[in-house]
């Protein structure tokens, strides 16, 4: 009988950066060269672990590892690398530029990132990594070359339709995976977005079929055009318009305290339908662990994790075989 194998991808990192809207007060500051992460969300970390844990949902911790911030993530997570079970690596490829961090635009820059983030995090941990998710899902050719050289086997970076010219003054979310296979592939030398005779394997989130105009370049169009702090009081006000009107700007699988959780059941629907037709499917989600923490309390996000909590009720009330796994062992076991 077909099944749907349920992996859920978390960016383990530090709290977001103090300039997105809304984390002034608790955010790292990246527009210092020495950057001092801020991990405040750390607090509620073992709770969220034991909720997937309870539940039986498994979860695989893309730790955050790169030229930005060295080890100063992986150090606190060590800690909890028992609990973890499974992990990989998650790169920002962040350059100083002499006033803030900025995603790297230049590929040999993004070759040099990636590498020396993983010895980073094979000294660190003590074992290479396996897997990885790119911070913003950022990708090049050149990055998905030097991953596969590294010995990555799976990486779970792409997000099918969606693209992005940058976010905040294009500092970052500079990405593009406008017609990128929305199954499991190997990725071509020459291009990351067509299947090829790459060994590494490509994991796309789950995704809508069709696209909307809303889903590309919104959000960087918001930030480009209108200046920061502006579109901090504005933001809030166009998500809470789009989420009354059941507009969605995320086409993607990720579970986010700014989005209903409806947004994600659409994605859901569309594969049991392809299960109920005989197929095994992959669901690929993804989400950011620092969400648990209020950035305006610096306590507790009660309702982010009951939204957690929705999707995963939602997933077991299906009436088909789910199969909750790592991201690896679901592209072992789906025959896709
Ligand atoms: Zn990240």
């Amino acid at each position: 009988m077909a099944k749907l194998y349920v992996c859920l991808l978390a960016d383990t990192e530090d709290n977001h950066p103090s300039y997105m809207p809304g984390w002034a007060k608790f955010g790292t500051d990246y527009d210092v060269k020495n950057v001092v992460p801020r991990f405040e969300w750390l607090n509620h970390f073992d709770e969220l672990i034991d909720l997937f844990e309870k539940r039986r949902f498994l979860v695989t911790w893309f730790l955050r590892t790169d030229l930005c911030l060295r080890n100063k993530a992986l150090n606190r997570f060590l800690p909890y690398l028992k609990k973890l079970k499974n992990f990989g690596i998650h790169i920002h490829t962040l350059e100083w530029d002499g006033k803030i961090w900025r995603q790297a635009i230049d590929k040999k820059s993004q070759v040099k990132i990636v590498n020396e983030s993983i010895k980073i995090f094979t000294k660190t941990i003590g074992t290479a990594p396996r897997f990885s998710r790119m911070g913003w899902n950022a990708m090049s050719s050149e990055i998905m070359q030097e991953l596969e050289r590294n010995k990555i086997i799976l990486d779970c970076t792409a997000v099918p339709g969606y693209s992005s010219s940058g976010f905040f003054g294009k500092r970052d979310n500079i990405l593009d995976w406008k017609d990128s296979p929305r199954k499991l592939y190997n990725p071509s030398y020459g291009n990351y977005k067509k299947q090829g005779d790459m060994k590494i394997l490509e994991l796309p989130i789950s995704s809508k079929e069709q696209s909307h105009i809303m889903y590309n370049d919104f959000f960087s169009r918001i930030y480009d055009y209108i200046p920061r702090r502006l579109s901090n009081a504005f933001l809030p006000t166009v998500i809470s318009l789009a989420n009354r009107m059941k507009i969605h700007t995320h086409s993607n699988f990720m579970i986010s305290p700014n989005w209903n959780a409806e947004s994600t059941f659409g994605i859901i629907d569309s594969l049991v339908k392809s299960v109920r037709e005989g197929n095994d499917e992959i669901l690929a989600g993804y989400f950011h662990p620092c969400d648990i923490l209020d950035p305006k309390t610096g306590k507790m996000n009660r309702p982010y994790l009951d939204k957690i909590n929705r999707v995963l009720d939602h997933l077991e009330d299906l009436d088909i075989d789910i199969v909750p796994c790592s991201a690896y062992d679901a592209t072992r076991r789906a025959r896709i």
